[in-house]
């Protein structure tokens, strides 16, 4: 395949922070950027080279990026499989509207990886009111809609069949998966990135703590064993191999008592979990992303440093800016803003990245960092300003 040179315009669907992350890169291998994305004011749309604001169904617009883009790809699953195939027809989509599919649906997803011989946690599928008989092994459960959840959202734990109907009744009466809550001792997830000739490249394992559904922290390494870690990518490569994907795939995983991996879900594109390696590895995983699509050579993930990154929701803004100039006063602090202008309570606005020597001194400072940065908010409103 001709690799696709600095100078080509991308297409990229989506306009959030993982689109935006994806744009500045690119700009700074050389290569042009047209989004397009329902909403007018995305992140990604205003550092772009060209924005078309369009639902993502919209042919005309679909036309359009393919018209003017040599190759497309996603920050976002939830494009209609028939949308990637039309901009196929046209110009080369990665990752391709298969995997995009099996990624977007927890039902195709979980039925996929069991096919695979992964393990997933014990489900059911939910598709109206009434409960199968084999139900009541599976409560307590956390029941999930198959589509379009994301951070948490979508989900409703429960314990028994009458809080089976009622969640389901809540979350709209649309297809779901009950999944048994799992007794977790930590969370990981792999990102790779696969290349069309099937190459793949692991960035190291990372260990997520979540609160309230959404990551808060993601540590780098994590703190598992090498054979945990190793078979966490192997796992990943798995997926990546089965789906003949190309791009960068994240796949999330718990891990149980005994250091048994169940895998949770897989993200067809890059992912927060990931965003530690745009200042800690030597090629970002949006790099990897701008690689494996244009079909360039992937690059090395070394990690140069520990690391852990904190992610910045909205509920920081609540009663102030929080202190900006504090937390840069740490000098190995990377400190990352979308641009989103509305601070919504657990809305991503922003992340940042502490760097050491070990990972429990990266750990200790961005949890003493993340705290200042909290309460920074309240110590704002006391006095007159914040000294700068
Ligand atoms: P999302 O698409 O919102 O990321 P997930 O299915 O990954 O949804 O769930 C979010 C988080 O909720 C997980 O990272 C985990 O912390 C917790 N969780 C989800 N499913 C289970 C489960 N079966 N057992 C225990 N915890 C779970
Ligand atoms: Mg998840």
């Amino acid at each position: 395949m001709k690799p696709i040179l600095p100078g080509a315009m991308l297409g990229l669907l989506g306009g959030g922070q993982l689109g935006r992350m994806f744009t500045m890169v690119a700009h700074q291998m050389g290569y042009q950027v047209t989004v397009l994305d329902p909403d007018t004011d995305s992140p990604a749309g205003r550092v772009a080279d060209q924005f078309i604001c369009a639902d993502y169904a919209d042919k005309d617009a679909l036309a359009q990026l393919s018209s003017q883009c040599s190759a497309i790809t996603t920050e976002f699953e939830n494009i209609a499989a028939s949308a990637l195939s039309t901009l196929a027809e046209q110009c080369i989509v990665r990752p391709d509207a298969h995997s995009v599919t099996i990624a977007q649906n927890r039902i195709l997803e979980k039925r996929f990886l069991q096919s695979h011989g992964l393990t997933v946690a014990p489900f059911e599928v939910i598709e109206q009111a009434g409960c199968p008989d084999t139900i009541d092994d599976i409560f307590p459960g956390i029941l999930k809609v198959s589509q379009f959840g994301y951070d948490g959202k979508g989900q409703r734990h429960v314990d028994n069949a009458a809080g089976l109907a009622a969640a389901f009744n809540d979350l709209g009466s649309v297809p779901c998966v009950l999944e048994q809550k799992l007794p977790l001792k930590c969370e990981v997830s792999v990102v790779l990135a696969r290349s069309y000739d099937g190459s793949i490249v692991y960035f190291p394992v990372v260990e997520n703590q979540h609160a309230n559904g959404i990551l808060d922290v993601s540590i780098v390494s994590a703190r598992v064993s090498a054979g945990v870690a190793a078979n966490a990518r192997d796992m990943a490569g798995k997926i990546a191999q089965a789906l003949a994907y190309q791009g960068v795939l994240c796949v999330e995983f718990f891990v149980l008592d005994d250091d048994r991996l169940v895998v949770n879900e897989i993200a067809p594109r890059p992912h927060n979990s990931g965003h530690f390696s745009i200042d800690a590895c030597v090629t970002s995983q949006f790099e990897q992303q701008v690689r494996a699509l244009c079909g360039m050579p992937l690059g090395d993930t070394v990690l140069h440093q520990s690391c852990v990154m904190v992610n910045l929701l909205g509920d920081i803004w609540q009663s102030a800016e929080p202190d900006w100039y504090q937390l840069l006063s740490e000098p190995s602090v990377k400190l990352h803003l979308y641009g989103k202008t509305e601070a919504r309570p657990g809305r991503k606005m922003g992340h940042f990245t502490v760097l050491d020597a070990t990972t429990e001194k990266a750990l200790e400072r961005a949890l003493h960092l993340k705290q200042q940065l909290e309460l920074s908010g309240h110590a704002a409103m006391q006095s007159s300003g914040t000294g700068y």
